[in-house]
């Protein structure tokens, strides 16, 4: 079965040539299954011939909420989808005052290894597809009926690992018939994949590169993130170095706080002295306790923070949301995935 919703307008429009219809049924097609509309009989626009043709030959992805969960103390909505193979996948709503942000995952689990994430605990089952990402911010928009403004790549997954169908779904949620959510408002983060910087420096988007830094000496690093054994934390450095030559886009840079892992002062010196000649954000988050991990959350946050600003650094807490839900992505697949009836594909 066609999976139209990955495919582009242009896509969508050339197969649809193929079955003898004329050009504007591409865009009227498009332009349905980015309302996200569950059957082809919700296209009213489109003759029943066509829709029995399109019915037999094509699937609309719809996934199904699991779970959902709202919080109680900021209104932020997590919610567990079910994929039509039976996996589950986490995406969450945020309320900020410049608007909605939705957090989606680009994999079904995580290879990428880090001591600390609940994500990556069972490893990868699968990349996403690019329809399997819109979804995620179409479906929580509908259930949520809030507009989303805002997308973050920070779920579950690698995105740098899941690469060309990340860049499909950024072209199909920047579409003017589609969502049309631009450039700017979009988030990517990664564990450090660095030949996967370079290609996103070299497509020259205008979205904002999050880089989960976590330690910028390699020693500490390689203890608590295994791509750093791959792509060293020089290499990656570098790697930010070139991305602000060629896009002149400021990174920002996550930052987990451990207790007595990656805290110390030196740590904070170090940072500012391998950004240097780079305009540099330091977003540090209070580290959530996830049970499957050793490490403790820092009591050195102020600290830190201000022996970067001393530097000249811009350092900001990230607020905590969704204290209450286990809003941290992975956490609710872990808990879906122990129970009975819970993630596992069918
Ligand atoms: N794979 C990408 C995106 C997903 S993770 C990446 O690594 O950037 C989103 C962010 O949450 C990353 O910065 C990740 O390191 C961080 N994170 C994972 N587990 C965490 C935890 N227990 N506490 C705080 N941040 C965590």
């Amino acid at each position: 079965m066609i999976d139209l919703k990955s495919m582009t307008q242009e896509e969508i429009t050339r197969f649809l040539r193929d079955l003898g219809e004329p050009a504007f049924r591409g865009e009227q097609v498009f332009t349905w299954l980015h309302k996200g509309v569950r059957s082809f009989d919700e296209m009213s626009n489109l003759s029943k011939a066509l829709r029995e043709k399109l019915k037999a030959q094509c699937t609309i992805t719809v996934p199904t909420a699991a779970r959902k969960q709202i919080s109680r103390l900021d209104g932020t909505i997590k919610y567990l989808w079910r994929l039509s193979d039976g996996n589950c996948i986490e995406t969450v709503l945020m309320q900020y005052r410049h608007g909605n942000t939705v957090c989606i995952s680009s994999q079904v689990g995580c290879r990428m290894g880090c001591a600390f994430c609940a994500s990556t605990v069972a490893g990868k089952v699968r990349d996403l597809t690019a329809g399997e990402m819109l979804d995620q911010v179409l479906f929580t928009q509908l259930d949520a009926g809030r507009e989303i403004s805002n997308i973050v790549l920070m779920g579950i997954g690698e995105p740098l690992d899941n690469r060309e169908n990340v860049l499909r779904f950024l072209e199909l949620v920047n579409h003017p018939d589609g969502l049309h959510i631009g450039m700017r408002h979009i988030s990517l983060s990664t564990c450090g994949v660095v030949p996967g910087i370079d290609w996103l420096a070299d497509l020259g988007l205008q979205i904002t590169l999050s880089v989960s830094l976590h330690a910028p000496d390699s020693e500490t690093r390689s203890k608590i993130m295994p791509v750093n054994r791959a792509y060293d934390v020089e290499e990656l450095f570098a790697a930010c170095h070139r991305y602000f030559k060629k896009t002149g886009r400021r990174i920002s840079f996550e930052y987990a706080m451990i207790d007595g892992v990656n805290d110390h002062d030196w740590q904070a010196d170090l940072i500012a002295k391998k950004l240097k000649g780079m305009p540099g954000h330091v977003n540090m988050i209070p580290l959530n306790d996830v049970v499957e991990s050793p490490f403790k959350p820092s009591r050195r946050i102020g600290a830190f923070q201000k022996r970067l600003e001393s530097h000249g650094i811009t350092a900001t807490v990230r607020r905590s949301l969704g204290g209450d839900i286990d809003a941290s992505c992975g956490q609710l697949r872990r808990k879906a995935m122990e129970e009975k009836g819970g993630c596992a594909p069918t």
